[in-house]
């Protein structure tokens, strides 16, 4: 069975919308949250995904008809994401490859990564902005407990295999393309996938 078929990713697929469920719960239960509509600054922090949720998001976005623009931008990323670690991403003030700027949301909402779905502040949204993060932090709320349970399922469904290899969105969104467009399957090496991205080799 190719990868890109494998019923794995379906089952992480469920186990990512029963975070947005999660996501919701806490979002009503807590009624401090300054999170609003068109703040994006949490989309220019770093944030690294799966293979498999690689795979879902890439999936969401072909059947949306947004894929091609996405791809341009992940691959015009790339090469500076490859060259980034989280602090230098994020003072780059770089927004998202998946954040749609005519509108300021993610373009691929219902499948986006924990990471994001679970990741509120209750300080004001303005502190968030990469450049005043060096003199102010934003007061997070802890969602840690439901990050873990999404990592519990999540490995429980994956266990080790080049689905579960975590990359930058954008590199991860271009291994997602490649799985999808040849007939990878399991036995291929995340290595060897993720040099042939990086090198633009078939
Ligand atoms: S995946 Fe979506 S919500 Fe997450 S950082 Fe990117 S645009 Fe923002």
């Amino acid at each position: 069975m190719t990868i890109k078929n494998n019923s794995v990713v379906s089952s992480v697929k469920r186990i990512v919308r029963l975070v947005n469920v999660d996501s919701l719960t806490l979002s009503v239960n807590n009624t401090n949250i300054k999170c609003k509509v068109g703040c994006y600054s949490c989309c220019k922090r770093w944030i690294e995904i799966s293979v498999a949720e690689a795979i879902i998001i890439r999936n969401e976005l072909v059947n949306s008809g947004k894929w091609d623009y996405v791809k341009l931008k992940c691959t015009e990323y790339a090469d500076v994401s490859k060259n980034s670690n989280e602090t230098s991403w994020f003072l780059m003030n770089l927004p998202c490859v998946l954040l749609d700027m005519s509108n300021a949301t993610c373009c691929a909402y219902s499948v986006r990564p924990p990471q994001c779905s679970l990741h509120f502040v209750t300080s004001d949204s303005s502190v968030c902005h990469p450049w005043k993060y060096c003199s102010e932090k934003p007061d997070v709320i802890d969602s840690s407990s439901l990050v873990m349970k999404f990592v519990g399922e999540f490995t429980h469904a994956v266990g080790e295999s080049v689905l579960s290899f975590r990359s930058h969105i954008p590199v991860a969104l271009l291994i997602a393309d490649r799985i999808s467009s040849y007939d990878i399957d399991n036995s291929h090496s995340y290595t060897k996938i993720m040099n042939d991205v990086i090198n633009g080799s078939k």
